[in-house]
């Protein structure tokens, strides 16, 4: 089978599994996944599986992308911030549904393939830096939505600081490596609203920048 098809084929299998945002099914579809992950792994670019990348990390599950890039319900207009760019895959989803991508990546290594990718597929809408995701992106706030692609014990402060009223944070919350819970966070002028959306499995989300490369 050939990219195409099976980019087609994993669409279908997207929607019967309850993806039903035609914005995001586009997005996915505009996004060659294979360029995003290692050669070794072309062949499996389209399976709905999350694969190894550089620096020990991974790129996520197709569904799990399709998944959060629904809940997060980013307008064209919307700012979103993701912490953890990998390979940049899902920096490259959002490019397609939103004004601007604000992504944070720990490793160096990976933030400059995953710029290097966008530049390929000339997407000019995602600003890229290394940085402690932690910490957010203070110059940048306050933003529309924010997207956290890595396991956190607890939602940082920091990132519920930096979402404007009314904005929506989808991440994983977990402190055991398989056992994490997906979390919808909502904003409200006078409190902030949790909702579990189902079980994942992420990488940590690590203090501090790498030291390695
Ligand atoms: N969104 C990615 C999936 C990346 S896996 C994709 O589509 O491919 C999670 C990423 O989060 C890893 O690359 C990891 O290095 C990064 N990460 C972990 N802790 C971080 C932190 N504190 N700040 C920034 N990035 C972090």
């Amino acid at each position: 089978m050939v990219d195409d098809e099976k980019k087609i084929n994993l669409i279908m299998a997207l929607r019967r599994q309850g993806i039903t945002d035609q914005r995001v099914l586009a997005a996915i579809e505009r996004t060659p996944r294979s360029l995003f992950v290692p050669e070794t792994f072309m062949r499996h670019a389209y399976d709905d599986s999350a694969l190894p990348i550089e620096c020990g990390q991974t790129i996520s599950q197709p569904y799990v992308v399709a998944f959060m890039s629904q809940a997060l319900d980013a307008g064209e207009r919307d700012k979103v911030l993701e912490i953890g760019t990998g390979s940049g895959y899902q920096a490259a989803v959002l490019s397609h549904l939103c004004r601007r991508v604000y992504t944070i990546e720990r490793y160096r290594t990976l933030l400059t393939e995953a710029q290097a990718r966008f530049d390929d597929l000339r997407i000019t809408n995602v600003t890229a830096m290394v940085g402690d995701g932690n910490k957010g992106w203070p110059e940048q706030e306050p933003f529309d939505r924010i997207i956290v692609t890595a396991a956190a014990p607890a939602v940082p402060e920091n990132l519920v600081h930096q979402l404007k009223i009314g904005g929506i944070m989808v991440i994983p919350v977990g402190k055991e490596a398989d056992v994490q819970t997906l979390v919808r966070i909502m904003k409200h002028e006078e409190r902030v609203e949790e909702t579990e959306l189902m079980p994942v499995r992420f990488v940590p989300l690590v203090e501090g920048v790498a030291r390695e490369l």
